[in-house]
């Protein structure tokens, strides 16, 4: 088995196992597979051991993934690219003048932590693909540092984008500040999880909690997550970061 495969069936494991240990269905949770840094060639062994969907931070970076995978595809020179095409998700920080490409080329985002960028996602999503899914950003352990929408405001944030006509609102998304505690990783986790349901409670129809990643998943599954945000746990470490 390839250290990409080992990595992505460590991966179903611990979650299967995080999801048991709570009585949670392991099937309820998504796997999401963060290629960040990593080659085409990377996204396509993960998808021969199962993968099927995959995150991107950085906007040229991840379109011009999908761009080499299709191309690939066409060729049909090699077996996992003949797998069905697999889910994007923008999982990056968003500049306005990057929402196009945003818009044209992923399935879902997570990382709307403003209504301007949701309005022009929705202004910006070609006529032919179905609406983009999308999740709030919030930032859940109220750093300066760090992106996200306040616990405050997503509530209002929530219901603007929930009536954008191209956008479909799934849940909220978060990057807790890194805790090596198991016990204290729970904290943000259930923080975000309650706001989930109160957006629930006020008429919002959602689904989505996107949280966890490497580090911290087990934390993230015990608290509800239904997407975990998975990078060097299947893919290795990466090298410094690239903005
Ligand atoms: C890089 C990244 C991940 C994956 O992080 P790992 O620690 O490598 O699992 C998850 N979510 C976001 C938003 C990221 O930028």
């Amino acid at each position: 088995m390839s250290a990409i495969a080992e990595g992505w069936q460590a991966t179903l494991s611990r979650v299967a196992h995080a999801a048991r240990a709570v009585g949670r269905d392991p099937a309820s949770i998504s796997v999401l597979a963060v290629s960040k840094t990593f080659p085409v060639e990377a996204v396509v062994e993960a998808m021969a051991a199962g993968a099927s969907r995959f995150g991107e931070n950085y906007v040229q970076e991840g379109v011009a993934k999908i761009v080499a995978l299709r191309a690939l595809r066409a060729r049909d020179e090699h077996h996992a690219a003949v797998l069905p095409m697999p889910e994007w998700h923008f999982i990056g920080p968003i500049q306005g003048n990057k929402s196009r490409a945003i818009a044209e080329h992923f399935d879902w985002v997570h990382s709307i932590e403003r209504l301007r960028i949701a309005q022009r996602l929705s202004e910006q999503r070609p006529e032919e693909l179905p609406p983009l899914q999308v999740c709030a950003q919030v930032n859940i352990s109220r750093e300066a540092s760090k992106s996200g929408a306040s616990p405050q405001e997503t509530l209002a944030l929530c219901h603007a984008i929930a009536q954008l006509p191209r956008l479909r609102l799934r849940g909220l998304m978060a990057i807790p500040e890194p805790e090596s505690d198991p016990v204290r990783q729970r904290a943000p986790f259930a923080a975000l999880r309650a706001l989930l349901e109160e957006c629930r409670r006020d008429g919002l129809a959602l689904d989505t909690l996107s949280m966890g990643m490497s580090a911290d998943l087990e934390a993230a599954v015990a608290e509800g997550a239904t997407i975990v945000r998975v990078g060097s746990a299947i893919f290795g470490r990466r090298a410094a970061a690239v903005t």
